[in-house]
């Protein structure tokens, strides 16, 4: 077995441990089987940003869509449509944070031959933010910000269900990067 293989049964036996102790320790909150968030997060996937943690919220409150660089992809489209439409969702936030990888990435000038291609679907979204960003010309912080911005600006012209929901006011958007450093939430308007 490789060192690899053995930390991650590990670890997974740990976590299946930890799933096991809170249920037993907190118990199970049946309430919890009503799906009806108070908001949608689009995210990063970044371990460090986990958005229930952030926001001090508990199961149920958050419908939370990630995906590294908190782009607006068809498929993250199409998560926070379901939770404006179906379950009600009256506020939809994009969460950028200080030192993302993906945005590093995307600044990156000689990308990895053999991994660029396949983080395309990652990257080109921020490459396209990247080609029309004035502010961003190789500094991490700034287009960190600005992608935030752009895709606020995304699901607002939205031309299916979630754009006319934002249009009509019945979802309002929110940006906000969350910075490493020192834990502040800095709004990002767009
Ligand atoms: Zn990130």
């Amino acid at each position: 077995m490789s060192e690899r293989r053995g930390t991650a049964d590990a670890v997974w036996a740990e976590l299946v441990r930890r799933h096991d102790e809170h249920v037993a320790t907190h118990g199970y909150d049946g309430t919890v089987a009503d799906h009806n968030p108070v908001a949608a997060v689009l995210a990063c996937s970044d371990a460090r940003v986990p958005p229930s943690v952030l926001f001090g919220q508990d199961a149920g409150s958050l419908f939370v869509v990630r995906i590294a660089g908190s782009s607006a992809t068809a498929g993250a489209v199409a998560s926070l449509t379901f939770a404006v439409e179906r379950l009600g969702c009256p506020l939809v936030i994009v969460l950028g944070h200080t030192n993302c990888g993906a945005v590093r990435a995307a600044l990156d000038d000689s990308p990895d031959p053999v991994l660029a291609p396949v983080l395309a679907p990652i990257l080109a979204p921020i490459d396209e933010m990247l080609a029309a960003c004035r502010s961003c010309d190789g500094d991490l912080d700034a287009a960190v910000a600005a992608n935030v911005a752009h895709n606020l600006r995304r699901l607002r012209r939205n031309r299916g269900p979630l754009g006319t929901a934002i249009a009509e006011g019945r979802a309002v958007l929110r940006g906000a990067v969350h910075d490493l450093a020192t834990g502040r939430l800095i709004e990002v308007a767009g």
